[in-house]
């Protein structure tokens, strides 16, 4: 009997270390201060699932930490739960979700913590069914939604988003992205019982090629018990935060990863960075070298057509900044086969003059698809054929002959960009490429049709002007100089201001139908400069500089208010930032390795110098 107690209590001692390790991991930290975001995931739930990554890549894009959590070690009697600062359901992969999951959250906000529930979280009983009136979540949001017994079809709608310039301006939506409803919509849908959010002006968002973008929310009753961010012109909530005992939820009706794993990112990077940073006052990794924000002005020429404005924009001053990324097509043709009316690099000797004056410059010259611009931009598939990829060959093969170096960035004539090009960037050691989807973003690895297919290359989204991008189509559509103006300097000053990156394109003719708003912006960028919050970037070094801070291994551990930052990089850590609130963190102190502090948008910034391993320690105001 002894012997057999022995075993079973050996046994216990095994199960009990087993799930102390389980915790013990769970719970890094030893206190309640700021740690990782804790992504919950139910436990049939796979880690490595495209749906459950496209959350995970936004997370490390944003510069955050995240622990991966399943439903049952969340549950657990003895994981404590206070550690956690912030808890995201997120959409597609969390439908289903157990009353106690319910239970519990709703104890961890009261207790303090801070919940992030996305669109279709938990709207599903654990038969995989809508549950009798509407989501069991709803007290948590804040409104009652998902009323799928009583509204069947209707339970879901495709809605415009609407919200105060304030809002847009908080979750960093980039200018351009957001007008003024009246504007965008065409025919207003009418209001009813129209719930106020903070100023009577409403705003809405476009994109390239759409005036007025619609989504999928789930109809809401119009009551909120908290701050509405988002509402839809009916007054549906679409985005809200509130308190909730101690702590505080946002709620997003909105279905953030599906729509990144379909190229409209934008909302799913904004809404993290709103929870992390600001709800939660996560500190972050910055995604620009230095933490110095700025702007990629990407010029394609296409044709022959360039040369005179590549000239002419001399007069601006263009040519005493930069570096800009210049993508060039560089076949004999431009429209059609035999109209000689491309800029034919082999040949032509003014063509290959630019291209060295550019390198000199220090100037990124990139490959515009495509040899022959337009059967490029209108005719290439959706899979490859000999003839499109041998001009993909053929373009990078004339522009590396001049350079003598290779071509690490790309653009698709006409913005045609099917997947397998990205492959095929690659495949030929392309680093970054121009995209008309994900507008509005910094650069980003992007998802097509759900997936992933080539993470090693970095996407540039195109900043539009409301349904706009380059200055022809400004101009067709008569947009004035000075809004043109207006939005080119604002850009550079919410790229310093965020410490983040955007992509302005245009063609050098298109640029002679703006001249004083491009002197507009070179002059803004040129203060923004002295004040060293700016710089022009290529595509090239950016998605480098990317592709390195993926290697970054770093954590941090509280011990009550002191907080210990470790990186490490298996090459240098140079220009690495961090960024700590400056409302949580007093000034941090480098205890190890080499790096500068600075303040800069009410964040402490820790930048990196040269070598493998930093540490620095700061501790919490409260
Ligand atoms: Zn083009």
């Amino acid at each position: 009997m002894k012997i057999m107690t022995a075993k079973i209590a050996a046994v216990f001692i095994v199960i009990v270390l087993a799930i102390g390790a389980i915790v013990v991991q769970n719970n890094y930290f030893s206190t309640s201060a700021p740690a990782h975001l804790v992504l919950l995931l139910p436990d049939n739930a796979d880690a490595q699932s495209p749906k459950v990554q496209v959350w995970l890549d936004a997370i490390e894009e944003e510069g955050f930490l995240v622990t991966v959590m399943h439903d049952s070690a969340f549950l657990h009697p003895w994981t404590n739960r206070s550690k956690f600062s912030g808890v995201i359901l997120p959409d597609q992969v969390h439908k289903v979700a157990s009353d106690s999951l319910i239970t519990t959250l709703d104890d961890y906000v009261t207790k303090g913590g801070k919940l992030m529930l996305v669109y279709d979280a938990g709207i599903w009983s654990l038969e995989s069914r809508y549950t009798s009136n509407f989501s069991r979540f709803s007290h948590l949001a804040g409104v009652n939604y998902a009323h799928y017994n009583k509204l069947q079809k209707e339970t879901i709608s495709w809605q415009p988003v609407l919200a105060s310039e304030k809002t847009f301006s908080t979750l960093r939506i980039p200018p351009g992205k957001y007008h003024p409803y009246g504007e965008l919509a065409v025919k207003k849908s009418p209001r009813i019982d129209y719930v106020k959010v903070q100023d009577d002006k409403l705003y809405s968002i476009s994109g390239y090629e759409h005036m007025l973008i619609n989504y999928d929310i789930y109809a809401t009753d119009y009551k909120y018990s908290g701050e509405v961010l988002m509402q839809s012109p009916k007054g549906d909530v679409i985005a809200g935060k509130r308190s909730h005992g101690k702590g505080t939820v946002l709620y997003v009706n909105l279905s953030l990863g599906y729509l990144k794993g379909r190229t409209d990112g934008l909302f799913l990077h904004s809404f993290l960075h709103y929870f992390a940073n600001h709800i939660v006052q996560l500190p972050y990794l910055a995604a620009v070298p230095d933490g110095v924000g700025g702007i990629v002005m990407n010029w394609h020429l296409d044709s022959n057509v360039a040369f005179r404005p590549l000239k002419r924009i001399r007069d601006l001053g263009i040519y005493k900044q930069g570096p800009y990324s210049i993508h060039i097509t560089a076949g004999p043709d431009s429209l059609f086969i035999g109209d000689q009316a491309g800029l034919n690099v082999p040949e032509n000797k003014r063509s290959q003059k630019w291209i060295k004056y550019f390198k000199e410059k220090g100037y990124q010259v990139g490959s515009h698809g495509g040899w022959i611009h337009d059967r490029f931009g209108e005719y290439v598939k959706d899979k490859p054929t000999e003839e499109f990829e041998r001009y993909l060959v053929k373009n990078k093969q004339a522009l590396e002959k001049v350079l003598a170096q290779p071509i690490t960035e790309y653009s698709a004539p006409k913005g045609n960009h099917p997947e397998w090009v990205t492959s095929w960037l690659a495949k030929n050691k392309i680093n970054s490429y121009y995209f008309t989807g994900n507008t509005g973003m910094s650069p980003t690895r992007s998802y097509r049709n759900g997936v992933l297919n080539n993470p090693e290359v970095w996407s540039f989204p195109i900043l539009p002007y409301r349904d706009m991008a380059g200055f022809e189509e400004l101009r067709n559509h008569k947009i004035k100089s000075t809004v043109v103006s207006r939005w080119l300097t604002q850009a550079s000053e919410f790229s310093a201001d965020t410490n983040t990156l955007r992509l302005i394109y245009f063609h050098p003719r298109g640029a002679l139908f703006y001249k004083s708003a491009i002197r507009d912006w070179l002059a803004m960028a040129d203060v923004l400069q002295s004040q060293k919050r700016f710089r022009w970037y290529t595509m090239t070094e950016i998605s480098k500089f990317l592709t390195s801070r993926n290697k970054i291994k770093w954590d941090f551990e509280a011990e009550k208010k002191l907080h210990t930052f470790t990186a490490n990089h298996t090459d240098s850590m140079n220009s690495f930032a961090w960024m700590l609130s400056r409302s949580i963190y007093n000034k941090p102190v480098i205890t190890e390795g080499n790096a500068r502090i600075t303040l800069s948008n009410n964040h402490w910034s820790i930048i990196a110098g040269k070598g493998k391993k930093l540490i620095f320690t700061s501790t919490t105001i409260n």
